[in-house]
C-alpha cells in the first residue's frame, strides 16, 4: 500500500520543484482510430438467412448432427417482423426496415409508406467513404439485396431497380440477374457496358470466382447467373468463395470501414416450396458463410457480424414422431408466417442486439455503430 503512494508523491514532488524548461512538444495529430470507442465496429456483416425462422434453424442444426455455426454467436435477440399494411411481411418492406429503418408496405423497395425514397444505411456509407458489398444466392435486384442501393415502389420492377445500381457506387456486386442489365425489355440500354464505364470490373458465371482479380482501384459486378442462380441441390455452390472473396476485397479496398450484406436468398424459396431438404441444403450453406464471417471477423477485431432473417417461411413444424435420424416436419403455409425472428451477433457493439425489438431497430442500432447517425440522410431526387 505504501509503496504504491511514494513513487507517485516524488514525481509530484519533482514536477513542482523543476523549473529547468522543457521542451514541450505538441501532441501528434490524433489518429482517428485510438479515438474510436472500442465498442464500435470499423466494419458490419450483416448476413441475412431470406426465411431463416426458429425452425429453419433448428432444422438445419438437426440435420448437421445437432450443431449450428449460430451457436459461436454470444449475442441472441428477437425482432418483430410486421411491415405497415400487414401483420405477415414481404422480404421487400423487411428489407426495407434493414435498409432505411422505415415499417414500409409489402412489396417496396427502399421507399417509405408513402413510397417517397428513403436514404439506406448502404448509401450513407458511401457517402462516407466506406466500402460496400452486396451478395446474394438469387438476382441482385431481387428484394433483399434490391432493398440497400434501389428506390422503387414496387419490388418486381426489375429493370428499374437494375438501373438504380447505377446510382450507387457499391465496390462489390455478387449474384444473379445478369439479364435485367443486359438484354432488358423495356430499353435497349445495356447496363454492363454503364456499370464498366462507371469504373466497374464485369464478370459472371463463366468465370470461376477464385480467378476474380483482388483489385480494388476497379468495382466488381460478377453476375452468377442470368436470371435465378440454381439451389444448392442443383449445383450451386459460390456464396462461401462469394463471402471470402467481398470480405478480403472490401478490407483491403480502404481504411475507413465497411458495410456488407450477403444474403442466404434461397432457404424462402424452400419454405414457399414446402420442400424439407431444399430448407436444409440451402442452411448448410448458409451455415459456413455464417461460421466463416465470425472467423474472419475474430481475427480483424474490429468487425461487427449481425445475423438474421426477414421473416419466417413455410410454417415450418419439427414433427414429434422426428428422431435424429429422421426428421419428420409440417409446413402450415406456402407464404411467411408472423413469428418473432432471431437475431445473432459477434463483436464489437453486439451487446446492443440482445432484447426484443422492431426490425426497424437493426438499421438504427448499425448505422450508430458505424456512427453514420449524424449522416444527412436526405436523398436527391433521381
Ligand atoms: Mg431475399
Ligand atoms: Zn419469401
Amino acid at each position: 500500500m505504501r509503496s504504491s503512494l511514494v513513487l507517485p508523491i516524488i514525481i509530484l514532488f519533482f514536477a513542482c520543484k523543476s523549473q529547468t524548461p522543457v521542451s514541450v512538444s505538441l501532441p501528434e495529430p490524433m489518429d482517428l482510430r485510438t479515438t474510436v470507442d472500442q465498442s464500435k465496429p470499423k466494419n458490419i456483416i450483416f448476413l441475412i438467412g431470406d426465411g431463416m425462422g426458429l425452425a429453419q434453424i433448428t432444422l438445419g442444426m438437426l440435420a448437421n448432427g445437432d450443431k449450428t455455426a449460430l451457436e459461436e454467436y454470444p449475442v441472441v435477440g428477437l425482432h418483430k417482423s410486421r411491415s405497415s399494411d400487414n401483420l405477415i411481411t414481404d422480404s421487400a418492406a423487411a428489407a426495407t426496415a434493414f435498409s432505411c429503418g422505415v415499417r414500409t408496405y409489402n412489396g417496396a423497395i427502399g421507399v417509405d409508406a408513402d413510397t417517397l425514397p428513403v436514404k439506406t444505411i448502404l448509401e450513407m456509407a458511401e457517402d462516407e467513404g466506406l466500402a460496400t458489398g452486396l451478395v446474394a444466392t438469387s438476382t441482385i435486384v431481387h428484394a433483399t439485396p434490391a432493398s440497400y442501393a434501389a428506390h422503387d415502389p414496387y419490388r418486381k420492377n426489375y429493370e428499374a431497380i437494375a438501373k438504380d445500381f447505377l446510382d450507387v457506387d457499391v465496390d462489390v456486386l455478387i449474384g444473379g440477374g445478369k439479364k435485367y442489365f443486359e438484354r432488358r425489355e423495356f430499353d435497349d440500354e445495356n447496363l454492363l457496358d454503364s456499370l464498366r464505364a462507371r469504373g466497374y470490373i464485369v464478370q459472371d458465371f463463366l468465370t470461376e470466382i477464385s480467378d476474380l482479380p483482388l483489385d480494388t482501384s476497379a468495382n466488381i459486378a460478377y453476375f452468377t447467373a442470368d436470371t435465378d442462380p440454381l439451389p444448392v441441390a442443383q449445383g450451386r455452390d459460390y456464396l462461401l468463395d462469394a463471402t471470402k472473396y467481398t470480405l478480403d476485397y472490401l478490407k483491403q479496398k480502404n481504411d475507413n470501414g465497411f458495410f456488407a450484406m450477403i444474403e442466404g436468398s434461397q432457404i424462402d424459396w424452400g419454405g414457399h416450396a414446402n420442400l424439407q431438404d431444399y430448407v436444409i441444403s440451402e442452411y448448410l450453406e448458409y451455415d459456413a458463410v455464417i461460421a466463416y464471417a465470425k472467423e474472419w471477423a475474430e481475427q480483424d477485431g474490429e468487425t461487427l457480424v449481425v445475423v438474421t432473417a426477414d421473416h419466417e417461411t413455410g410454417g415450418l413444424a419439427i414433427q414429434p414422431e422426428s428422431t435424429p435420424d429422421s426428421l419428420v416436419t409440417a409446413f402450415t403455409s406456402t407464404y411467411h408466417t408472423g413469428v418473432m425472428i432471431p437475431v445473432f451477433a459477434f463483436g464489437p457493439g453486439a451487446e446492443n442486439f440482445a432484447g426484443i425489438y422492431d426490425n426497424t431497430d437493426i438499421f438504427t442500432k448499425m448505422v450508430k455503430a458505424l456512427n453514420l447517425d449524424k449522416v444527412d440522410s436526405s436523398i436527391e431526387n433521381e
